[in-house]
């Protein structure tokens, strides 16, 4: 058997006509940019999330950036960010003149660990920016509290958690602003790049539309310098179809984790994700610990089945941070993660058979 880590053809093809018309449509009406596919697509994610502001922008990386723009970071302020997570989440916060200060992950969730966020707070700490890593939703109940006692905003990286819920809320709607990527591998994703942020606060809502589009909402009107970050045409032409599959699809990825589970669950060896009760997760990734990572994922590489490492190294311990001057004491969790973690193939369309394929050449792997 050959098992894609994920394969966007199967997904494709399932609703071709749909996709090929829309994209087709956007091109007859030369509506490249913004245009009436991007309203739509604002106004169904709002209607999605609780009719809350959708702000279309060109990535999920700028989406982060507008958002510390809006909230009005200013040079050296300091933000908490996880070490472990995907580097748009600190590099932004760089870009917009502030500092990072990263806090360890939790070894259940592999979100921020919350007990370590206010032993990093200074008076020069202004927000937090907890990521739903994997679609796994960090603890906004603990988050929410710590930044109102200590008054700090919150940006919500909801990159990998479309539909994520914690105690039965959708991620997204906790913080004061959260960040989406519609990159083609994600939940939802366009055939290129995409964004968006969206936030209750109508003030910030309107700052980041005008922001996003060089600082003006209408032609030769500039309120404020901006940036140049929209969503174009197409893309949003694609996430209009892909938008009413969404919660058919996050099901979908649902159930292979179930199965997943269930399949895994006689192999001692590994390190299964953690069910919380809290969480009902998008399952953007299904990750497990391995001692012998790296040759577990050649094995299964030699038996074609497609495996990633999201990812090999976690920020602290980047090159890109060698400035900060950390070592692997400072993280312990996050660097115990780095290198035992597995991503397993789950995408919607992936068949039981399939599952049952991957579990058993894991299973095979640790009789050698
Ligand atoms: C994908 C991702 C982003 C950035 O999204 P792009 O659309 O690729 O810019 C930000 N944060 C996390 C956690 C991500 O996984």
């Amino acid at each position: 058997m050959k098992i894609k880590f994920v394969d966007l053809k199967k997904q494709y093809i399932s609703i071709k006509y749909e996709i090929d018309t829309a994209i087709s449509e956007v091109i007859e009406n030369t509506a490249f940019i913004r245009g009436e596919n991007v309203d739509t697509f604002e106004n169904n994610f709002s209607k999605l999330y609780d009719n809350f502001e959708c702000v279309s922008c060109a990535n999920g990386t700028d989406a982060i950036y507008i958002a510390l723009k809006a909230l009005g970071i200013k040079p050296g302020d300091e933000v908490i960010v996880p070490a472990h997570t995907w580097i748009s989440t600190s590099e932004t916060v760089t870009q917009a003149g502030g500092k990072v200060v990263f806090c360890d992950i939790d070894s259940e969730s592999y979100t921020i660990n919350t007990q370590n966020i206010e032993g990093l707070i200074t008076n020069k700490t202004v927000g937090i920016i907890p990521v739903h890593l994997y679609g796994n939703a960090a603890d906004m109940e603990n988050i929410s509290d710590i930044a109102l006692r200590n008054n700090l905003w919150v940006i919500e990286d909801c990159a990998q958690a479309h539909l994520t819920t914690f105690k039965d809320r959708l991620v997204g709607t906790f913080g004061d602003i959260a960040t989406f990527s519609f990159y083609p591998g994600k939940n939802l994703g366009a055939y290129g790049d995409a964004g968006c942020v969206l936030t209750g606060n109508v003030k910030l809502a309107n700052y980041m539309k005008m922001y996003a589009r060089h600082g003006g909402l209408t032609k030769g009107e500039h309120v404020i310098e901006g940036i140049n970050s929209r969503m174009d045409g197409i893309q949003a032409a694609v996430l209009n179809v892909k938008l009413k599959y969404l919660e058919k699809w996050t099901e979908m990825r649902r159930s292979v984790a179930a199965k997943y589970l269930q399949e895994l669950a006689d192999i001692p060896s590994i390190k299964l994700p953690a069910i919380s009760s809290s969480t009902n997760s998008s399952w953007h990734l299904f990750v497990i610990y391995s001692d012998r990572r790296d040759e577990l994922k050649k094995f299964l590489s030699e038996r074609g089945v497609e495996t990633v490492i999201n990812y090999p190294t976690s920020l602290p311990f980047l090159e890109a941070y060698a400035y900060l001057g950390h070592s692997s004491v400072d993280f312990p969790v996050a660097h115990e993660h780095q290198g035992k973690i597995l991503s397993l193939p789950v995408y919607p369309e992936l068949k039981d058979a399939e599952i049952s394929y991957i579990a058993s050449q894991i299973r095979e792997f640790y009789k050698k």
